[in-house]
């Protein structure tokens, strides 16, 4: 698909599953399809400092803000650090997408606020409370698994906002499997070390691989998500062409997961809440 062919909202086919977590957002997993990046950024690259033209992350990020119906300054990206620290986010008066530095979560509780991670094979963890109409989104590679930033973020949204996680639905994105993650003898043992039977650890002729979006379902697990309440969406982003794979190419571009709460989300409408405490 070129980008010359994309005009305005028209991008996109990419992978909707705001029905997953409720009625009344949005959450949106972007491909590599539909951008105007140039290889090896082809075409839909969302990430900027890492190489690709400015203007073209620009016009990307535009396109992406233009199916969800919002603008660009309504994007909030993280630094994504593969650190385990996870912000809140409010409305601010911004013109263009903003960066939170040094996190790799979001959480807000504002309705028109779209909050990004960015991957090329890490997890990205979509978080939703329909009950307070509060949501969050998660960057995982290896490092935040093994931290375990997904119970990090369920422990903080527990003690500020007063979130449940028997109350969380939770959407794991499109992300490299164990099919393609093979990893060497000391971070396989790691992965033991920390979650032992349910490791996801597999030997195989060629060597050992984890299963990272696995890992991240026993973290939620473990914090209190109820197992039926965690979905997984899309296939491995290493086997799929149609996503940006850093296993795969090396140098490349990273798509997005974005998650929107629109009015009429959860507790939103008429409730007058803006994040306080929840029951
Ligand atoms: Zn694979």
């Amino acid at each position: 698909m070129e980008g010359s062919e994309i005009r305005g909202c028209a991008a996109g086919g990419w992978l909707e599953a705001g029905h997953l977590l409720g009625e009344g957002l949005r959450l949106l997993f972007t491909d590599r399809n539909g951008g105007v990046s140039r290889p090896p950024y082809a075409t839909l690259n969302l990430a900027d400092g890492r190489g690709d033209d400015a203007a073209a992350v620009r016009a990307n990020r535009q396109k992406v803000a233009c199916a969800l119906g919002i603008g660009a300054g309504r994007l909030v990206f993280a630094q994504q650090v593969h650190g385990l620290r996870v912000t809140g986010v409010k409305m601010g008066g911004w013109g263009k997408p903003r960066t939170v530095p040094r996190c790799d979560g979001l959480y807000t509780a504002e309705p028109g606020l779209a909050l990004a991670v960015l991957t090329a094979d890490c997890v990205p963890l979509a978080l939703a409370f329909p009950t307070a109409a509060v949501v969050a989104m998660l960057h995982a590679g290896w490092r935040g698994t093994l931290g375990d930033i997904a119970g990090g973020a369920l422990r903080l949204l527990r003690e500020g906002l007063g979130l449940a996680p028997e109350e969380a639905r939770v959407v794991i994105g499109p992300a490299i499997g164990p099919c393609c993650y093979r990893v060497e003898e000391g971070r396989a043992r790691l992965f033991v070390e920390r979650y032992g039977e349910e490791s996801g650890v597999v030997r195989e002729n060629d060597g050992l691989r984890v299963d990272l979006s696995l890992a991240n379902r026993v973290n939620l697990l473990q914090a209190g998500v109820r197992g039926e309440n965690i979905h997984r969406v899309g296939g491995c982003t290493c086997c799929d062409e149609r996503y940006f794979s850093f296993r795969r190419e090396g140098t490349t571009g990273r798509q997005g997961a974005f998650i929107l709460v629109q009015e009429g989300f959860g507790g939103f409408r008429g409730a007058g809440r803006r994040g306080g405490s929840a029951g």
